[in-house]
Formats: C-alpha cells, structure tokens, sequence
C-alpha cells in the first residue's frame, strides 16, 4: 500500500501532517514536487524566489535520503504529474497540505476530480502552512475578521494541533523516478546577498535566534540597523518552517519578545483569511477609495527612481538598494517605502506590489498584497489616510544613520541626523555628496494625497 504526499508550500521534514498520515497508513510513500508550469507562466517563479526554492529542495532530498528515501521531483502540470506518480507507484491515497489562493483551490479541486475518476482519494491538511486556518475564527456578523485586533484576541485563544515529529524512515518505491533537482547556480538574476533556503537553514535560524535576538523582539524590531528581527519569513514563506511548531515554541519561551513575535505571526493568518474569503483582494482594493493613482506613463520617471534607489530621500533609497541586494527589507522599511510610493507619489500600489514581488525571497501573496493595501490606504488598516515621513522615521529608527550608509555609499563621509536631510548641507558638500536630488517635496507629496482622498471616502 503507497501513498504519494505532494509536498508544496511545506518544504520541511518537522512538523509535517500529511506526510505524517501517508506514513501513518502506507508502506511506502512517494514525496512528489512539481515545478508547476502554471506558476512560471504568472510569473511567479521569479529569480531569488527560484534559488531559494532549489536549496529547500535539495535539502528536502538530502534529508529524505539520510531516512532511506528521497525527493521524486517533476516538471509540467501539477494534476498530470500528480497523476502520473500516482499510477507508476500504484499508489491509493494522495496526502498535501491545504493553501488557500484562489489559483491553490481551483488546482486542489481539479487534483481532487481526476484522482476520484481514477478511484483514489485526496488527503487536506489545514494546519500545514498557517497556525489557524482561514475560515476558523469569525466574527458573528461576517465570513471573516476585516481587522486584526479583534482577529488577534480570536486567534490568541484558539487551540492549536501538537507538533508532529520528523519520521525517522521513509521507504520511497523504487520504480517512481524524478528529474534532476534545479540547482540554484541555474538561476540568473539573483540577489547577491540571498540567503540560503532549506530546512536545515530554517532551523538553525531558529536556534540562533531563540538565543540571541527573540527576548529583545519587542523593543528591537524597528531598529533598522540592529537587523533585529527572526529573518524567518522566507522560510515561512515555502514552509521549511512550521508555523505551528513556532508558535508553540514562542509560547513555551515566553516573556514580551516571544509574545510580540507570535503576535506578528498571527498577521500571517489574518492576511490569509482575508483572501481566502475574498481572493480579488490579490488585484482589487480590499476596500476602495476610488483612488486615480498616477500610473508608469504619468509617474514613469518617479517610479523608476523609487525602484532604483535614487528618491533622494536616503532612508527609501537605502531600503530598496537592500531590496536588490538581500532579496529582503526590513518591515519599518517596507512601510516607509510603501507609503512613499503611494501617499507621497500617490503611485498605484499594484506598481510597487509587483516590484516588491519580483525581488523578495519572501514574496507572498497574502502579505503582499494586503501590506501594501493596508500601507496605501485601501486595505484593513483603520487610520486609511495616515502617512509616514520618511525624515522623522528615519531619525527615530536609524538615529545614527548606519542603516543608510550600510546601502548608500553616496552618503558614507555624512554625520546622522545630516545623512537624513543631506539637501540641507551647504551647497558644496551637498554637490560633492553625487547624490540625487529629491524626487518631489514632502509637503507637495502630502499635499497632493490629501486633495485626492478628500470627499473620496467610500464605505466598504
Ligand atoms: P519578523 O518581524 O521576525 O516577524 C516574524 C514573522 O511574522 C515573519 O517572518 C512573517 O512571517 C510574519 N510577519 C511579520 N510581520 C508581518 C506582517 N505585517 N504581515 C504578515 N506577516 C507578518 N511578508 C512576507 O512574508 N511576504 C511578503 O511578500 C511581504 N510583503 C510586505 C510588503 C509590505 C509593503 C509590507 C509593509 C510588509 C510586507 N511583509 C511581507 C510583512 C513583513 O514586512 C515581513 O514578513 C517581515 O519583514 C519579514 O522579516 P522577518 O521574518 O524578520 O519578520
């Protein structure tokens, strides 16, 4: 008796349900990935996302096989190759983890009728790559929560699963082959700085961090160059790590840095219930304000210094020049450059989505989307119209301006709070400084929001 378990957004031993299961009941398992062709054709498959993904995969194998099996790795359509492995192994029973796209349901639902034309059964686990599962928890009067607080006081009092160990042996059948696995040196266009992928990686970050970094969370995670917070979302992201496994070891550690952390991770499940119950908030406002954003052919040239680094403003340059760098920014960052490009620019927020999404290792949908629609205003944030100035925040989170000059050398010789506002130096150290311009003022930017979102309100 074999069962196949498609390993997806899961990559990861620990902690793993349906593999757990197919174990549970078979003699034998197929661990199948497929390189869906459906996510390379939407663009998904972008450069550091596709280099991290090869290292998570390779170390899935290598794990595998030091519990006598291995990765059986495919390429094509997922419910084809699904199939496939399925009638080679002669296999019963499929086991995966659940996701909650709308792109993930229909291609779980075209799995699950071509496996019971054929007389085998699909396996769902909800609790795979969310701690509390879309659809759970809601509020009395709708489908899900439209904010987090209340959310949150929900998901803090939810019961969660225990954690499963990692099997100690996975027979693999003998006649089921694979492909290659991608190698990450394939890949071009990556990040010099990515980080490496995998399991292995996942968990000794977590140790390192349970160590040093996770006591101080709470009062840290804003300082932009103390570089202090678990680094984990990648990992979270192609589900190396467990999140109900984190949370259960946050818990255990307690105290204020643990439970700032754990609150963060409920974001996770909160953007995921939104979309679940509401997939076009991947495209629509989440909550419009009838917005006309200036769009590549009104703002080209803007747009194109926001994502260049070259705003002159050095706090927003220095975050997207470690955007292209890491293939990650740090989250005060993110929301200082998303609010600079939507409410300072007023540029639609879809422009910086899809540039956040072609570079972050971590790009996720959910997080994506519904940051920047909660940072531009039209998502569940409920103070829509609030803008951060990229010069205060600047001075309150990189108070000696490392961070800035860890990313713009330009400004490497400038003194804080000066490396803040280096138009105010005097005219020939500002020319000697090779620094751009600013793109726009702060108060003509600001100006600008506010005409536009007056009157405009709309309730959702
Ligand atoms: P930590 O501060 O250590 O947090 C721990 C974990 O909690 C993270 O790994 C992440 O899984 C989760 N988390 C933290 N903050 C959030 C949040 N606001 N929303 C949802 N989950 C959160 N996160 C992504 O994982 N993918 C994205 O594509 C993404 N895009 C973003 C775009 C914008 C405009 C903004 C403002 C935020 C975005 N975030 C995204 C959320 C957040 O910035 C990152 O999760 C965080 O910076 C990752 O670093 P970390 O692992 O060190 O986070």
């Amino acid at each position: 008796h074999v069962s196949v378990v498609l390993f997806t957004s899961d990559l990861r031993l620990h902690d793993h349900p349906p593999l757990h299961a197919a174990l549970d009941s078979a003699d034998a398992v197929v661990p199948l990935f497929v390189r869906d062709r459906a996510v390379a054709a939407a663009g998904f498959d972008a450069p550091n996302r596709s280099a991290f993904l090869a290292d998570c995969l390779a170390d899935l194998d290598a794990s595998l096989r030091e519990r006598g099996g291995r990765l059986v790795v495919r390429s094509g359509d997922l419910v084809e190759e699904v199939c496939r492995a399925v009638t080679e192994a002669d296999a019963d029973e499929v086991h995966m983890s659940a996701a909650h796209s709308a792109f993930a349901a229909r291609r779980e639902e075209r799995l699950r009728r071509a496996l019971e034309a054929d007389g085998r059964r699909l396996f769902v686990h909800d609790t795979v790559t969310v701690a509390v599962p879309p659809g759970e928890l809601t509020p009395s009067t709708s489908d899900h929560f439209a904010v987090f607080t209340p959310y949150f006081r929900h998901w803090a009092g939810a019961r969660l699963r225990p954690v499963v160990a990692a099997p100690r042996r996975v027979p693999v059948p003998e006649q089921v082959k694979g492909d290659p696995l991608p190698g990450r040196a394939e890949v071009a266009g990556v990040s010099p700085a990515l980080p490496p992928g995998g399991e292995s990686a996942a968990r000794r970050r977590v140790a390192a961090y349970w160590r040093r970094g996770l006591d101080a969370y709470d009062t840290t995670r804003d300082d932009l160059a103390g570089d202090t917070t678990s680094r984990l979302s990648a990992h979270l992201h192609f589900g190396t790590l467990s999140p109900v496994e984190l949370v259960h070891r946050a818990r255990r550690r307690g105290g204020p840095g643990a439970e700032a952390l754990v609150r963060q991770l409920a974001w996770r499940d909160f953007h995921r219930q939104v979309l679940a119950a509401r997939p076009a908030a991947a495209r629509l406002d989440y909550r419009t304000k009838r917005d006309r954003w200036r769009s590549e052919r009104t703002a080209g040239a803007d747009i194109l210094a926001w994502r260049e680094g070259r705003t002159g403003y050095p706090v927003i340059d220095a975050a997207m020049r470690q955007l292209s760098q890491e293939g990650w920014m740090h989250n005060r960052a993110r929301l200082l450059t998303a609010s600079f490009l939507t409410k300072t620019l007023y540029v639609d927020w879809r422009i910086g989505a899809a540039h956040f999404l072609h570079w972050l290792v971590d790009g996720d949908v959910p997080n994506n989307q519904l940051n920047w629609q909660w940072m531009a205003g039209v998502g569940t944030d409920t103070r829509p119209n609030r803008v951060l100035n990229p010069v205060t925040q600047a001075k309150r989170y990189d108070p000696d301006g490392v961070y800035v000059r860890r990313w713009v050398p330009e400004l490497r010789d400038v003194d804080a709070p000066a490396v803040h506002e280096p138009w105010k130096l005097p005219g020939p150290a500002r020319a000697a400084l090779h620094y751009p311009e600013r793109v726009v003022e702060l108060a003509e930017g600001l100006d600008r929001f506010r005409r536009a979102r007056t009157g405009t309100e709309r309730e959702p």
